[in-house]
C-alpha cells in the first residue's frame, strides 16, 4: 500500500517534470539566442504597439523575391518598404515599379542612379532626363550607394568624391522633382581602422575584406580617404543644396557620434536621418542621450532596418559570407521594437556581426514612435501607410 502511494507519487513527480520540461527547454533557447522575453512569435513579433503601422525606408529586395518580402513585410508589421535597389530607369526600374504595382504600393524603389557616367559627353543632359525618367516611373527617390566617395574611381585614378562639383546637376534636379536622396556616405569608423583581430568589427571584416578602407586602396592609385574626409564631403554635398530633401543613411553617416549628427540637423533644415543598420551602433551609446536625442529631433528620423531579400538569402542588416537563416527573423526584429519601446538594459542588438556587445532600450513614448514609425516617412515621401495605393503627392519637403 505504501508502496503504491510512493509509486504514485513518483510518478506524480515524474509528470510534473515532463509538463516543465518544454518551459525550461523554450527558456534555455530564449537565453543562447539572445532574445528578450518580448518572443518570437504572436503580438510580440509587432512590439509592445501593435496597431502603430510602419514605414521601413531602406531595404534592398530582389523584384522576384517580392512575395517572400511582403510575407515579413506583414510578419513584423511593415506596411510600406521603400527598396534601395530599385535600378536606373534603363536597369532594372522598371521591374521595380512592377512590383510596386503588384503589391498595391506596399514595395515601392528608389532609383538608382549611374554615377560613374560622370566623365561621359553631356552628362549633365542625361542627368537631368534620368531623374525626370525615375520621377515619371514612379520612383520614391534617389539611392546614392557609398561608392560615391569610396569606390567609383575617374579616369585621373582619383576617387568620384561625394561633393564633385560635376555631380551638383544630379541633386539639384533630384530636389526640384521631389525626389528626397538617401544617402550613404562613409562606413563605419571601424572600417577605417586595421582589420586586425583587437578592430570591434573583426568578424565582419574577416568575412568580407573588400570593405576595409584601411590603408591603400587594392588599385594601389592611392590611398583610401580618412572617415573624417568623407564625411566633410557628404556635409558639403548637403549644404550646398537646401532645396533637395537629404536622408542620411545609417544614422546620418555617424551613427558613433551623436553630437555630430545633431549639429547637422541643427545647421541643415533640409536633412533628416533614417536607422538602418546602425541600432547597433546607437544602442551602445548612454541611453538617456540618446532618448533626449529622439526626443529633440523627433521630426527629423526615419525608422528604415537594411534588411536585405535577394536570390543569395536574407541579409539581417550585415551577414557574413553565408546568408541570414530565416529564424533569426524574429530576432532581428524583436530587437527593434525592444531598443525604441523598452527600457531593457544589456539587450541582444539587431546584427550579432556587427559587434560583441549589447544594447540599452531608449523606452520611447507613444507619440515620438509613431513620427518614428511612419509619420516622418510619410511627410517626407508622401506616402501613406494605411493606404499604401496612394500615389506620393505633396512630397520632398523635410
Ligand atoms: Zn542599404
Amino acid at each position: 500500500m505504501l508502496a503504491a502511494a510512493l509509486g504514485a507519487l513518483v510518478l506524480l513527480a515524474l509528470l510534473l517534470l515532463l509538463e516543465g520540461t518544454p518551459r525550461s527547454d523554450r527558456s534555455d533557447a530564449t537565453a543562447t539566442t539572445g532574445r528578450t522575453d518580448a518572443g518570437a512569435d504572436g503580438p510580440s513579433s509587432l512590439g509592445s504597439y501593435p496597431d502603430i503601422p510602419r514605414i521601413d525606408v531602406h531595404v534592398h529586395f530582389a523584384p522576384s523575391l517580392a512575395a517572400e518580402a511582403l510575407r515579413i513585410m506583414d510578419a513584423y508589421g511593415i506596411r510600406i518598404a521603400l527598396n534601395a535597389s530599385g535600378g536606373a530607369p534603363h536597369a532594372g526600374l522598371g521591374l521595380s515599379v512592377e512590383v510596386a504595382r503588384q503589391t498595391a504600393g506596399r514595395i515601392r524603389p528608389y532609383c538608382n542612379f549611374p554615377f560613374g557616367l560622370v566623365e561621359a559627353p553631356e552628362f549633365a543632359r542625361m542627368a537631368v532626363e534620368t531623374l525626370r525618367l525615375c520621377r515619371q516611373m514612379g520612383a520614391v527617390g534617389l539611392k546614392v550607394p557609398k561608392s560615391l566617395g569610396l569606390g567609383i574611381v575617374t579616369s585621373d585614378g582619383m576617387l568620384l568624391a561625394v561633393d564633385d562639383a560635376r555631380l551638383d546637376v544630379v541633386f539639384e534636379t533630384a530636389g526640384a522633382l521631389g525626389l528626397p536622396v538617401l544617402i550613404h556616405s562613409g562606413d563605419p569608423k571601424a572600417f577605417f581602422r586595421p582589420p586586425t583581430p583587437d578592430n570591434e568589427r573583426y568578424d565582419e571584416l574577416r568575412a568580407h575584406p573588400d570593405w576595409s578602407f584601411y590603408g591603400m586602396r587594392p588599385d594601389g592609385r592611392g590611398p583610401w580617404p580618412s572617415w573624417e574626409s568623407v564625411f566633410a564631403q557628404y556635409e558639403r554635398r548637403v549644404a550646398r543644396h537646401p532645396r533637395t530633401t537629404f536622408v542620411g543613411a545609417h544614422f546620418g553617416n555617424a551613427p558613433e557620434e551623436p553630437d555630430r549628427v545633431a549639429a547637422m540637423l541643427e545647421r541643415y533644415p533640409n536633412l533628416v536621418v533614417e536607422t538602418g543598420a546602425r541600432i547597433p551602433e546607437i544602442g551602445r551609446h548612454p541611453p538617456a542621450t540618446m532618448r533626449r536625442f529622439f526626443d529633440r529631433f523627433q521630426d527629423r528620423i526615419l525608422f528604415g532596418t537594411d534588411l536585405g531579400v535577394g536570390p543569395d538569402g536574407l541579409t539581417l542588416g550585415s551577414r557574413g559570407l553565408e546568408p541570414d537563416p530565416p529564424e533569426r527573423l524574429p530576432a532581428f526584429f524583436v530587437a527593434h521594437w525592444a531598443y525604441f519601446e523598452t527600457a531593457g538594459r544589456g539587450m541582444a542588438h539587431p546584427t550579432p556581426i556587427q559587434g560583441r556587445w549589447t544594447i540599452d532600450g531608449i523606452e520611447l513614448p507613444r507619440a515620438v514612435l509613431e513620427k518614428l514609425y511612419w509619420r516622418n516617412a510619410a511627410r517626407v515621401f508622401g506616402l501613406d501607410p494605411h493606404d499604401p495605393t496612394r500615389d506620393p503627392a505633396a512630397r520632398g519637403g523635410p
